[in-house]
């Protein structure tokens, strides 16, 4: 019986939703110019008949239009119907007394977040989650990098309960936030039966309605997309009972608040709003006192101190020599267990390679890897098999790995703050850590923004016995707190090889 029907409104739908190529935009539908969501290169694939023209990257495509023959599509979307979901039960989850649950948070939920590594709420999820969960709303002063979107997923996964029609939308400035965010919001939700589904532009419309016709909880979009499923009817908001506006600056500066604020009018008055911005301009101050009823206040900033417990170093070296100082380096130095982290994916495999080739027992984790290669490399890790391990820097956050002695920048990081994320592998918990970081001329000006931003600096360091190459960084008397201002290489900052 249930099948029938899930076949027949299977039917329907698609014979409602029969896709015609969407035309290429012009970018004036929403008075705004064409499309900025575009601009990001997606993640995911086009649907294949998507229709995009060779220039889509910078034009948002028109949905597509209903065929005159066809009856108004009924908003699948938004009115899911509960009886088309047979409900699996969910999975036994363990009795927990965590940080997390002490917040107020479900076993549901701290035990997902238990499996994401994450021991201790960040200062932001402290002061948010009870307060999302008493149904408060919020302004919060905060970036990425602070744990902001596990602050206010988490209580708004808690307050939604289980499935029903879509009652939470997020709006987020680019696909790769929403993305990012979609990806917290599933893996939060692991052990409930709640839904989420991203939406952006600059991809076709087919696979986006078809994840909407499955029904969701919360939907996570960017302004345009959402705007055009909206004006087809294919989503309606009449149910939102928590809105989401993150990244607002962001969202400014690329031109959607007009747009944000048509979608903010379509939402129920009687709603929770949350909002998110690291500055607040006049112009967000008015969006957020019409948007928000009596908001909390919240404003964290990121982390930029380092543990007390790590020894810093720079080497400097010419690029050429990289790998042969990392060698020297181990050699010379009592580890326990290291990781390296490399810039780039394809340098991570390069160096892990190259020190396999030399001995050393080494891990490799990267975005390229599997979910199980990497879980494997991390075990092995963790259990002393590899006393090395390699790695971009998915893995200098959230991963919480005892007896870390040495991190070693194999590349200056490009971001001040993953430098902080970086040796934060190190030194845990108390106990004494180091961080070497190789520095060559192209990355000088890198490892100074780092001292700048831990407000600290850092000492420069030669190995003994090591044939150095000359170079610009060793200029000023040998150590580069007196190199020249402008490197003299004409490599470029943050090349990627
Ligand atoms: P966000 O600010 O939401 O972009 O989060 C920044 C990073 O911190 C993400 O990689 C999260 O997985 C991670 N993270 C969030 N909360 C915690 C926590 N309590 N402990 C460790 N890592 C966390």
């Amino acid at each position: 019986m249930l099948r029938k029907f899930l076949s027949k409104l299977k039917q329907t739908f698609k014979s409602g939703a029969a896709p015609a190529a969407p035309k290429p935009a012009t970018g004036a539908k929403h008075g705004k110019p064409a499309s900025r969501e575009g601009a990001h290169r997606p993640e995911r694939k086009p649907a294949p008949h998507s229709g995009q023209s060779g220039h889509s990257g910078h034009a948002r495509p028109a949905p597509a239009p209903r065929p005159a023959h066809a009856p108004a599509r009924t908003t699948p979307a938004a009115h899911t119907p509960r009886a088309a979901h047979a409900a699996k039960p969910l999975p036994e989850v363990p009795k927990l007394a965590t940080a997390f649950t002490a917040l107020g948070l479900s076993d549901r939920l701290a035990y997902a977040v238990q499996q994401k590594g994450y021991e201790i709420p960040t200062p932001i999820q402290v002061q948010a989650i009870p307060v999302v969960l008493a149904g408060k709303d919020v302004i919060g002063s905060a970036q990425t990098g602070t744990g902001k979107t596990a602050a206010f997923s988490l209580p708004i996964l808690q307050r939604l309960g289980t499935h029903g029609p879509i009652r939470c939308l997020v709006l987020e400035p680019t696909r790769e936030l929403a993305l990012q965010v979609e990806e917290s919001f599933k893996n939060y939700s692991k052990y409930t039966d709640l839904r989420t589904t991203v939406i952006y532009g600059g991809v076709g419309y087919g696979k986006q309605r078809e994840d909407l016709a499955h029904g969701m909880d919360i939907l996570v979009a960017t302004p345009g997309r959402l705007l055009d499923f909206m004006e087809q009817g294919e989503i309606r908001l009449d149910h939102i009972q928590t809105l989401v506006l993150d990244e607002v600056d962001r969202m400014l500066d690329m031109g959607f608040l007009p747009d944000v604020k048509r979608i903010v009018a379509k939402v129920p008055k009687s709603r929770q709003t949350l909002f998110f911005t690291a500055t607040l301009p006049p112009e967000i101050e008015q969006l957020a006192a019409w948007a928000l009823r009596d908001p909390f206040k919240i404003a964290v900033s990121r982390e930029r101190s380092t543990a007390e417990t790590i020894t810093h170093a720079f080497y400097p070296v010419v690029q050429a020599q990289k790998f042969e100082l990392l060698a020297h380096l181990l050699e010379q130095t009592q580890y326990h267990s290291v990781i390296i982290f490399s810039r780039t994916k394809s340098g991570a495999d390069y160096v892990a390679s190259r020190l396999k080739q030399a001995g050393h027992t080494c891990a490799v984790m990267h975005s390229d890897r599997s979910q199980q290669e990497r879980v494997d490399a991390l075990k092995g890790f963790k259990s002393g098999k590899h006393e090395v391990l390699v790695a971009t820097d998915i893995a200098a956050r959230g991963l919480d790995i005892a007896d870390v002695s040495h991190v070693i920048n194999f590349d200056v990081p490009e971001n001040p703050e993953d430098y902080v994320h970086r040796i934060g592998r190190t030194g845990r918990a108390q106990k004494s850590g180091d961080a070497f970081t190789l520095v060559t001329e192209e990355t000088w000006r890198d490892a100074r923004s780092i001292e700048r931003f831990i407000g600290m600096s850092i000492d420069w360091k030669k190995v003994d016995g090591f044939n150095y190459t000359y170079s610009g960084i060793f200029d000023g008397g040998g150590m580069p707190q007196v190199a020249p201002e402008k490197p003299k290489s004409r490599l470029t900052r943050g090349g990627r090889r």
